[in-house]
């Protein structure tokens, strides 16, 4: 496994290593856990070389506190990355990605206006600006990336349709700590008490198929938030239940395809995002 740091040094190893065959990469903000990992096997299992990127990508933060809150540890996470199949890890610095600021606005119609996108704002930007650039820079077959972010996986998925780039984008399934919590960065945050009582987070979502066979579907997002917000640890910013493939509002549960139950959940200091797919 070798650690790169400039596009240069990148541009020459990856040269040598498409000739062998299929590049798959897994984009991430590092403090990495066994989330990230399933996506790198995963990587592993399906291309000949696996790129993993390491990256707290400015741009996307709206919070300047957020940004420096985040945690990082390059050491701690080339360690977790070795005997994984990972090949090269990409770990540039701010101005290897971006040598001048990035001004391009993307536009992803109302799907990066509700959720995330309403209370982060100009997140969805950010990280459409970043993944572009790193896929201009790594140039993969395929990119792996989380449904424990399902809104961004839905508008990198748009994104790539409408830049028409040559890349095959893999969802992978959302790996959870025993108690049910999702496992993330931000989990690293929290405190010992905090930790097992954000797993009442997946408590409620998890009910959310059986409210549906008798609850209208903003009574079942009104149970979920009402039983999260019970948790004196806990407090939601939002509950919403949309289209899993265009993120438009549900309002009827017989509004044809498939549906997702996104929350964002401020647990102390640190804001917690998950999904649960019903049906
Ligand atoms: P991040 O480092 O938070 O930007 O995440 C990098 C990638 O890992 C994204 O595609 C995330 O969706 C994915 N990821 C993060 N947490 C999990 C998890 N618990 N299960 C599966 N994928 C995850």
């Amino acid at each position: 496994m070798e650690i790169i740091y400039t596009l240069n040094k990148l541009t020459e190893k990856l040269s040598q290593l498409r000739r062998k065959g299929l590049i798959g990469f897994v984009p991430t903000m590092g403090a990495l856990h066994q989330g990230h990992i399933s996506l790198v096997q995963r990587a592993a299992s399906e291309n000949d070389t696996v790129v993993v990127s390491i990256f707290v990508n400015p741009t996307q933060f709206n919070d300047k506190k957020d940004l420096e809150r985040y945690p990082r540890n390059l050491e701690a996470d080339i360690k977790l990355l070795s005997d994984q199949g990972c090949h090269v890890v990409f770990a540039p610095r701010v101005d290897e990605v971006y040598p001048e600021p990035d001004t391009r606005i993307f536009d992803f119609g109302h799907m990066d206006k509700v959720m995330e996108g309403k209370f982060r704002p100009g997140h969805f930007n950010g990280v459409a600006q970043v993944v572009s650039r790193l896929f201009d820079m790594v140039k993969p077959d395929r990119a792996y990336f989380g449904l424990k972010d399902f809104q961004q996986l839905a508008i990198i998925q748009n994104m790539v349709q409408q830049l028409q780039l040559p890349v095959e984008i893999v969802p992978c399934p959302i790996i959870r700590e025993p108690n049910g919590l999702a496992m993330s960065s931000r989990n690293e945050l929290l405190s010992c008490e905090e930790r097992e009582n954000a797993a009442e987070i997946f408590n409620m979502l998890s009910h959310a198929g059986e409210w549906s066979n008798s609850k209208s579907v903003h009574e079942v997002e009104k149970s979920i938030a009402s039983g999260i917000n019970r948790n004196p640890y806990l407090e939601t910013e939002y509950v919403e239940i949309v289209d899993a493939d265009t993120l438009e509002m549900v309002t009827d549960w017989q509004q044809p395809g498939r549906k997702v139950v996104c929350v964002a959940v401020w647990c102390g200091k640190v804001r917690l995002i998950d999904n649960y797919l019903i049906g």
